[in-house]
């Protein structure tokens, strides 16, 4: 690991402001992603700036009636909490489908909706990898890309996000909030949060230099039966293969997301649309412009096949 030097933060926008005028720092949360990056030399800061001394470790109601929840809330405290259980279930089905309960402990919100892709070639620092080393090459397209995404790929880069949380995040339509260095405060909607890899795999969010994120909003609680089912190679501690996130209403109608195979978790309105109809149409239109590889394309069908399970959930 390279050498780096060290602070606390004292206020939210006073780490946005060292993160801007360092070059190289980086905020570090539970660091259960960034310290296994450092180690390997994937990830190199100059500079770490603890955030968790903040305050932004709490879940509070707002005022539209949905749920403020703090960047550095742990992972096990936003599933355990009686509001996320009850209103946003398939949130609390998504964070207890990753990692291991010590992880989750640590885990913060923050640092999972900003936790790196898994791919081999990106953590092997001996292979071209474009997100990584920039313009180096992706050593992924000739090579084994059975974890790897099947939509909205680049011929940069074909990397997946990892996240459970994302996946519910998204269909419930959650909202990211930040401070930027000059105080300035955005909320950022889960749908344009993260980044698809075009010609800049390395960019993999909205985030601007330095700027921190504070929480995440919840809108109103959308009632329906909350579904997350994730297939792994393993029953715990294995990334999602494809997972399947949906709120489902009484007519049948409502939201997909699907995680597992895309750089963000992937949403389409037109299958939002179609979920009345079954599973099938709703696929054909996660996966229109799908552009699998050679060992990846089983994860088009199934996709289809995990919805169709989640859908026949949801009825019960
Ligand atoms: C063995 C193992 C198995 C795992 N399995 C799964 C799994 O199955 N599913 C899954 O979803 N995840 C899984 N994870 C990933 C885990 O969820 C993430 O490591 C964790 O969520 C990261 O959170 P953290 O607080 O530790 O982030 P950190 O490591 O502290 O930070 C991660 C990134 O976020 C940035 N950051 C942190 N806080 C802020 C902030 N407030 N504002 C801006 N930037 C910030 C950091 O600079 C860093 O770039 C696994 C991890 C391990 C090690
Ligand atoms: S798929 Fe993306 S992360 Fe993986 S090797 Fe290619 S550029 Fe790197």
């Amino acid at each position: 690991m390279r050498s780096f030097t060290f602070e606390r933060a004292e206020s939210p926008q006073a780490a946005a402001q060292a993160a801007a005028a360092k070059p190289g720092a980086k905020f570090i949360a539970g660091g259960t992603n960034l310290l296994d990056l450092m180690k390997l030399e994937i990830e190199t800061p100059r500079h770490l700036i603890d955030v968790n001394g903040l305050g932004l470790d709490t879940i509070e109601a707002i005022e539209d009636g949905g749920l403020r929840i703090g960047a550095l809330v742990r992972n096990t405290d936003m599933a355990a909490d009686e509001r996320v259980r009850r209103d946003y279930g398939v949130l609390t089905r998504a964070v207890m489908a990753g990692a291991s309960g010590q992880l989750r402990n640590k885990a913060t919100t923050a640092g999972n909706l900003l936790q790196r892709t898994r791919c081999p070639y990106f953590y092997d620092t001996n292979m071209a990898c474009n997100k990584r080393a920039p313009g180096s090459g992706c050593s992924a397209l000739e090579g084994y890309s059975r974890q790897l995404g099947v939509v909205g790929v680049s011929d940069a880069c074909i990397a997946t996000n990892p996240s459970d949380m994302n996946v519910a995040l998204r269909v419930l339509d959650a909202s990211v909030e930040t401070v930027k260095p000059d105080g300035e405060t955005r909320a950022i909607p889960i749908a344009d949060f993260h980044c698809l890899p075009g010609d800049t795999p390395h960019v993999e969010t909205a985030l601007e230099p330095g700027e921190l994120i504070t929480a995440v909003t919840l809108p109103p609680p959308i009632g329906g039966r909350h579904v997350y089912r994730k297939v792994r190679d393993r029953a715990s501690y294995a990334f999602a293969l494809v997972s399947v996130a949906a709120v489902v209403q009484p007519d049948g109608t409502g939201r997909v997301a699907v995680g597992g195979v895309a750089h963000k978790p992937w949403r389409v309105e037109a299958a939002d649309a179609a979920l009345g109809d079954g599973a099938r149409p709703a696929a054909q239109h996660l996966f229109a412009d799908a552009r699998p590889t050679e060992h990846n394309a089983f994860k088009v069908a199934l996709a289809e096949r995990t919805l169709a399970a989640v859908l026949s959930e949801a009825r019960r």
